[in-house]
């Protein structure tokens, strides 16, 4: 029986990784939506390749060069946040959610809310509304797979009947490629040495994420998310090599580990064929090649957005949101070189320093906590931009 699957933001990098992967295996899946926000050849020229039922460009304006670029194939073209949204209660049995940030919300709420599975790449949703996710999720049997490679390394590993005899979880980081710079190093670089990452090939704000950290940051909230185990007891470790993609402890003194080269198609490929396995085209692990693996300790003078992260986790409410969507305007200004990369973290924490809303209590709760905590990013990086 094929599969019918989705793909949100199909024309990014875990977009089309999973291409890859659903185009290897003609016959096995059937496409029901594909979602861009801006590239309209891209999103055109997949869906024509893969057949898909419908198309969707998350920018409203350009609904008529989608329509022009699809002309004849007999493929739907729809534009805007509701067409995201309606295209992810379409009928797919499995759902892969890679939109970049928060924007990426709506439609993941839609495809938990639809049941099915949803494979879930975008952290940025999940760090924002985690709590309500996982309860939407239990409530209408959806099954979130973590796409995320730590987490899904972790995902393997975990005794999912027996999470009380787990002892820790060891999630690991590259330390991205500023790990052995000081602080003084890292004030002048530029978003161009920001986002070559030393092991992966990823969109650019998980890039500058990596480099600042805050995307293990981003990734302790994740983790704590996902899996019924304190945060205390999440540890980070750095390792740059990137070959153990994380580990779980149990009571006894086991610690297992999920290991591969640094392609996001293993992880994807978990998720799409789950609960059976698929082959992939990733390069195989060569350890005789590595011939060693390093492991530190991270640095939290050296790269304050793990502290944040672990203090927002910690004050959970909507402190995990506003940590989000400071981060989102903060890459976004480091990008447009409005600011320094050490500004950064430092504007995440004087937007979490400028106020202290309740916990949300509903998604349109955390849509309201995440404009606000915009609207104070932009405020709080005046101070850093004059
Ligand atoms: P990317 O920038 O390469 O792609 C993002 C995709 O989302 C594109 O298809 C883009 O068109 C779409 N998009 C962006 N903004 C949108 C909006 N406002 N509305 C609708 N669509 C929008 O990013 P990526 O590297 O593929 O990352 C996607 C997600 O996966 C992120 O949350 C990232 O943290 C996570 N992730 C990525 C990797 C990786 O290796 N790339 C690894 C782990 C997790
Ligand atoms: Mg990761």
């Amino acid at each position: 029986m094929t599969k019918k699957i989705s793909i949100f933001g199909a024309t990014g990098s875990i977009g089309t990784s999973t291409l890859d992967l659903v185009e290897q295996e003609p016959g096995r899946f059937e496409v029901v939506a594909l979602t861009a926000n801006r590239d309209v050849q891209g999103l055109a020229a997949a869906a024509r390749r893969t057949g898909a039922r419908i198309a969707v460009i998350g920018e409203e304006a350009l609904l008529g060069d989608l329509r022009a670029a699809l002309a004849g194939s007999g493929i739907e073209a729809a534009a805007g946040a509701g067409a995201l949204v309606d295209a992810a209660r379409a009928g797919a049995d499995w759902t892969m959610a890679a939109i970049v940030g928060c924007a990426g919300l709506p439609p993941v709420m839609a495809a938990i809310e639809a049941g099915g599975v949803v494979a879930l790449a975008n952290k940025e949703a999940l760090v924002s509304a985690g709590a309500l996710m996982t309860a939407a999720a239990a409530r209408t049997g959806a099954r979130i797979l973590p796409v995320d490679s730590e987490h899904n390394a972790i995902w393997q590993c975990f005794d999912h009947d027996r999470p009380d005899r787990i002892a820790r979880i060891l999630l690991t980081a590259s330390g991205g490629p500023f790990r052995s710079r000081s602080r003084a190093e890292m004030a002048s670089v530029t978003p161009e040495e920001a986002v070559r990452h030393p092991n992966w090939s990823m969109g650019a704000k998980i890039s500058v994420d990596s480099a600042t950290m805050m995307n293990k940051g981003l990734e302790l909230i994740e983790a704590a998310r996902l899996f019924p185990v304190p945060h205390e007891r999440i540890e980070i470790l750095v390792h740059p090599q990137s070959v153990i993609h994380s580990m779980v402890e149990y009571v006894d003194g086991s610690v297992l580990a999920q290991l591969g080269t640094p392609d996001m198609r293993t992880p994807i490929a978990y998720t799409l064929a789950w609960p059976d396995r698929m082959t992939t085209r990733a390069e195989r692990l060569d350890l005789v090649r590595h011939g060693r693996l390093e492991f530190e300790a991270p640095d939290e003078d050296r790269f304050p957005a793990l502290r944040l992260a672990r203090a927002a986790v910690i004050a959970c409410g909507a402190r995990p949101a506003i940590l989000n969507a400071a981060n989102e305007v903060a890459v976004a200004a480091f990008l447009g070189r409005r600011i320094g990369f050490l500004d950064i973290a430092a504007i995440v924490e004087e937007t979490l320093g400028r106020y202290d809303p309740p916990a949300p209590r509903s998604i349109d709760d955390v849509f309201s906590i995440d404009q606000d905590a915009r609207r104070q990013a932009e405020a709080a990086m005046k101070v850093f931009v004059d």
